[in-house]
């Protein structure tokens, strides 16, 4: 339970710690000489023309328009509010900026990566410029500014006057940031948790506004995430299996370069799948690929599993001979092959916890099951390249392939 809830919270490991880099360069960039100090100021939009850059590249809608948003807040509160909020006029700019901000980042969160110049990348473009439209309206409407301050109990003005937001932008700050959170948690990807780091930076820039520095920091450090999390989403898109979510070959070829002398590696490869995938169908195959992949996932002896291709895996065992890894391999071959799959025709679970429900009954549907062979070789000791070890697991694959199946050879 810990552990699952480590894992998904770790998504949050890169925004986290340069959210607390950021803080510790404060007293550095206080401390710059003029000179140096003006050239700090240019750091965001620096960062964030780097990041659009490789958005743009890789055609990353998502991070792309994240970036704009930083910059447009970074450029409108050092133009407008170089002293903070002053008068009515101040106040009205900040409210804009703090309801039309986060409120994007999130619908960026809640948005699928459809590109950037695709049409559905050129109608995100024109909405967010309707909104600077809106936006410039709503500034030439000085009247509305008090307006985000409704709630005038005491007890509630109390919490809110330590903070700068006007009550209505605070309000939705805090419930876009947890669906923000939720998102992140939910799609495991690093673009999604850099959208709640941005947001998360974005708050503090706001909240302090006129203390020294912070704005830039703060402006710097939502740059920085975002554009780091294009890195890393490009960085899974080379070595993630987009649809079992496990390492892909790729990762393999590079694992196996840094790996010692001693490993064994196992070729696991599903039984009789075409047939499987012309009795239930193509879409139910892939969900079964998921699935045997998650299993695959729970091997022990220290194995870490790769898709290598079709309905192929491959398990490597660092520091391990064959021999030593026949009883975790047969472990999970066994777990795999006592694991109920339901399938259902149309009526498919909404949720999780509809499935589990339905997962073993039979008046759901159809209750089958997978079986896996699976062939390991070892290293020999450093004597047998990697290439011979692949093939010498390939190998004993077909032996249990040609044995019945739904066993394990060495
Ligand atoms: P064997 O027991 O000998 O391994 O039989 P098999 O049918 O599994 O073997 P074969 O390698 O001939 O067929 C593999 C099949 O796996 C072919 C294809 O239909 C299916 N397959 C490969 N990749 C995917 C995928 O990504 N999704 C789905 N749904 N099926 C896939
Ligand atoms: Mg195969
Ligand atoms: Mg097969």
């Amino acid at each position: 339970m810990t552990v699952t809830v480590f894992r998904k919270i770790i998504v949050f490991a890169t925004p986290i710690f340069l959210i607390i880099f950021s803080r510790l360069a404060i007293p550095y960039i206080a401390g710059l000489p003029p000179a140096k100090y003006e050239l700090a100021l240019a750091t965001p939009y620096l960062i964030s023309f780097i990041g659009m850059f490789m958005a743009a590249n890789f055609r990353r809608g998502r991070p792309f328009f994240a970036l704009v948003l930083i910059i447009t807040g970074y450029w409108t509160c050092r133009t407008y509010l170089p002293t903070g909020i002053q008068g009515i006029e101040g106040k009205s700019i900040f409210n804009t900026l703090s309801l039309f901000i986060p409120f994007n980042i999130l619908l960026l969160a809640a948005m699928r990566e459809k590109g950037l110049f695709s049409a559905a990348g050129r109608i995100r473009m024109v909405f967010f410029a309707l909104q600077a439209l809106i936006a410039l309206i709503l500034h030439d409407n000085h009247h509305l500014a008090d307006l985000p301050n409704i709630f005038h109990s005491p007890l509630l003005a109390g919490i809110f006057d330590r903070i700068t937001f006007a009550q209505i932008p605070l309000l939705a700050f805090v419930f876009e940031l947890i669906a923000v959170m939720a998102i992140a948690i939910i799609r495991q990807a690093p673009v999604d948790s850099g959208l709640f780091g941005a947001m998360i930076s974005f708050f503090i820039a706001g909240n302090w506004l006129t203390t020294p520095n912070m704005l830039v920091v703060f402006s710097s450090s939502a740059a920085i995430i975002v554009t780091v999390s294009i890195l890393q989403d490009f960085y899974n898109m080379a070595f993630r299996d987009e649809l079992t979510n496990v390492p892909s070959r790729r990762a393999l070829n590079e694992q196996l370069h840094g790996i010692g002398r001693n490993y064994a590696l196992a070729m696991v490869d599903i039984d009789h799948f075409k047939k499987f995938n012309d009795t239930y169908g193509h879409d139910i195959g892939d969900q079964v690929l998921k699935l045997v992949a998650k299993k695959l996932q729970n091997v022990t002896g220290g194995g870490k599993v790769y898709r290598y291709g079709g309905e192929e895996f491959t398990i490597l065992f660092p520091r391990k001979n064959a021999e030593e890894t026949l009883e975790h391999l047969e472990s999970i071959r066994k777990e795999i092959a006592e694991y109920p799959l339901v399938i259902r025709n149309s009526d498919r679970p909404k949720n999780k916890r509809q499935g589990k429900q339905n997962r073993g009954r039979v008046d759901g549907g159809i209750t089958t099951n997978v079986t896996v062979s699976i062939g390991v070789a070892d290293s020999n000791g450093g004597e047998i390249s990697k290439h011979e070890v692949i093939k010498t697991a390939d190998n004993a694959l077909y032996k249990a392939k040609n044995r019945g199946r739904n066993q394990v050879c060495k």
